[in-house]
């Protein structure tokens, strides 16, 4: 199987944006170096001999390059960075959906869309299910994110409303559904579920099957860098995408995925760009021709907690700076595939005692993923001082990350 979504012939007209991109990149101090040797791209192969670039590389040459929309207004967005201040990714208004929506067309003007992704906090994705919305000409109701105690009364007016169609993060997608499941809420006229920002969850397609049973998965695969980059219907599974003409996508040899754009208009500079996710190219079993993308989950050391990215490893080397504290651990417990809570465990010198509840108050406020994803529940953040860590008794390991499933 090929290790590009286009063909040689298909992508070679088109590799000029990529040319331009990496004349742009050139120019960042910091990074202008790494690509010595590397005079032009004319070709797949010597596309896929460019250093890759992480998402720091990224955030290096935006904060350089600054990059302006030629028509209307340049929208910052979060671009990862879970400690401290968000780093950020730039996209003109309209977010390039108008690409997405020529290709993929889950709306249409009879719907009634209840947009759940989270809107503010320079979240991206509330605002480009929006635009496609726009395109497809139905009605919109922007409803955001909600407490947890106000679901029941939401529900009840999107029954009355007739909505047909919902959009949002699969693990906020599993709250409203299972709260539905539970209070014997039912959306007969719901047909569309949309979901972009993490991974399919088989328990929503359970709690879908009792509450809204005419309701079928519509995907996006993106990121704030990439922005949409593939999409996949009901007919495809839930971990395989079309890639979008625009996006040049690449398997390399070690399994992770990158990112090439093809848009010129495109603000973010994405050559390689690597999100962390591995994954292959393959057929769709929806018999659509050409290369689909398979995601096969995430490869550094950052997961997703409640549709946000945390670097564990960000988490761990700061709670270890914490004078007394000799090792630590993120432990994190999880009901129903959402993550109900969160554990720094600390591993003590002896006769220390470390000051658990300041390093928990610096974490929240440093750790931008943390106040913003347990913004209505900090409690469940919680630091603790322990005599051992969770080892794995098979491995002899200490994982950094230990997740838990609770019932
Ligand atoms: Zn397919």
């Amino acid at each position: 199987m090929t290790s590009f979504s286009l063909l040689p012939e298909e992508a070679a007209p088109r590799l000029s944006v990529a040319r331009r991109t990496l004349d742009r990149l050139r120019t960042v101090p910091g990074l202008a170096g790494r690509y010595d040797g590397h005079p032009d791209v004319r070709t797949l192969d010597g596309l896929a001999a460019l250093p890759p670039l992480a998402k720091d590389d990224l955030n290096t040459a935006l904060a350089h390059l600054e990059p302006a929309a030629e028509h209307a207004a340049t929208w910052l967005f979060q671009s990862g960075g879970s400690t401290g201040a968000p780093k950020v990714g730039y996209a003109p208004t309209g977010f390039y959906m108008a690409g997405v929506h020529a290709h993929w067309q889950p709306l249409d003007r009879s719907d009634v869309f209840v947009n759940a992704w989270g809107a503010g906090r320079m979240w991206g994705a509330h605002f480009l299910a929006a635009a496609l919305a726009d395109l497809s000409g139905c009605r919109i109701i922007a409803l955001g994110s909600v407490a947890r105690d106000e679901y029941g009364g939401w529900l009840e007016f999107m029954a009355a409303r007739g909505v047909t169609a919902v959009g949002g993060t699969p693990s906020v997608l599993r709250l409203w559904f299972a709260h539905a499941r539970a209070a014997g809420i039912r959306l007969p006229a719901l047909r569309k579920v949309l979901w972009l920002g993490e991974a399919w969850q088989p328990q929503l397609a359970e709690d879908l099957a009792v509450v809204a049973p005419q309701a079928r998965r519509w995907g996006m695969f993106g990121s704030t860098e990439t922005w949409v980059v593939a999409t996949n219907t009901p007919d495809c599974p839930p971990d395989t995408f079309h890639p979008l003409p625009d996006q040049l996508v690449h398997a390399d040899r070690d399994g992770l995925l990158d990112f090439t754009t093809l848009n010129p208009h495109m603000l973010n500079p994405v050559l390689r760009y690597r999100t962390g996710d591995a994954g292959e190219l393959t057929t769709c079993p929806c018999s659509r021709p050409g290369p689909a993308m398979r995601v096969l989950g995430r490869r550094d050391s950052v997961v997703q907690v409640r549709g946000l990215g945390l670097d564990v490893d960000e988490v761990i080397a700061h709670a270890e700076r914490t004078p007394g504290v000799a090792r630590a651990q993120v432990v994190i417990t999880q009901q129903g595939g959402r993550v109900a809570e969160l554990e720094v465990l600390l591993l003590t010198d002896p006769d220390a005692s470390p000051d658990t509840d300041g390093l928990r108050t610096e974490l929240l406020a440093a750790t931008f993923t943390l106040s913003t994803a347990f913004q209505h529940d900090p409690g469940n953040v919680r630091v603790r001082a322990v005599t051992e860590l969770i080892g794995n008794e098979r491995t002899g390991k200490t994982a950094a990350l230990v997740v838990r499933e609770e019932a």
